[in-house]
């Protein structure tokens, strides 16, 4: 089992790195994709996959950090890609919930980084919250990188869901799924997903799965197997299942190999 999308740089989880590591394992969680959210948290997540074959990272800058993007940036990140290639571009997105980054900040850096999953042959690690059509106007230009990007942490309806899965979206889930009074609709549109475009992730140290007793504090990639046994609940397959088909799809998707 791979955990998708994990934010390594919380000191949970990276001041006992090794213990961390030795955690996830044990539960049954052979590998992670951490995932940056601007150029020094990408320069730290490329330096420990350099170090650690469980662990696999993404380059770029969300959107509430777009504000930090500048005329170097991109060039800073080719650089970084050509040291040791991401398995994605991201998160990079679009978010209008908080707009920590204004629109207009957050176009730029992700237009920017369009271009680098382009010129590279990335895929995108897809942020988007309350920007579901903006994002689909912006992913609607470029089929063929959709096709082989992610949305992660999908949180939406199933109208939406439909949307994404029309453009050949991989879709990333998290413990958000495992919290019915925080998310019906979410709950109603994971038997939608089909199986070979589904991801698992737990976004640890955040988004525990509501679903855990005696409930932790803090999330953990340790944690991965309770989402895992909630969406094979309601996709109707084993866990079994679920998890050799989730592990395919990442492999094909940021093409990796994962030991067992
Ligand atoms: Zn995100």
């Amino acid at each position: 089992m791979i955990d998708i999308g994990v934010n390594i740089n919380h000191p949970f989880l990276l001041d006992d790195l090794n213990k961390t590591l030795t955690e996830m394992k044990g539960a049954g969680v052979n590998g992670m994709v951490c995932i940056a959210s601007d150029l020094k948290e990408s320069k730290l997540v490329q330096t420990l996959a350099l170090q650690n074959n469980a662990i696999w990272h993404t380059l770029g800058c969300h959107p509430h950090q777009a504000k930090t993007w500048n005329k170097e940036s991109k060039q800073l990140v080719s650089m970084m890609i050509k040291e040791s290639k991401p398995v994605a571009i991201g998160e990079t997105g679009l978010d209008f919930n908080r707009n920590y980054s204004t629109p207009e900040e957050q176009f730029y850096a992700f237009d920017q980084q369009i271009e680098l999953a382009l010129e590279f042959d990335l895929p995108l690690y897809l942020h988007e919250r309350d920007a579901h059509n903006a994002m689909l106007e912006r992913l609607n230009a470029y089929p063929q990188l959709a096709q082989k990007s992610i949305v992660h942490c999908f949180t939406g309806d199933q109208a939406s869901l439909e949307n994404y899965l029309a453009l050949g979206l991989s879709i990333g889930i998290t413990g958000w799924v495992c919290d019915e009074r925080r998310d019906a609709d979410l709950q109603a549109s994971v038997p939608h997903i089909p199986l070979d475009k589904l991801l698992l992730e737990t976004d640890a140290p955040y988004l525990l799965p509501r679903n855990i007793r005696p409930r932790p504090k803090k999330n953990h990639p340790k944690y991965l197997p309770w989402v895992a046994m909630e969406v094979a609940r309601l996709k109707g397959v084993s866990v079994d299942e679920l998890t050799k088909q989730t592990n395919r799809n990442a492999e094909a998707l940021f093409g990796i190999t994962l030991s067992d």
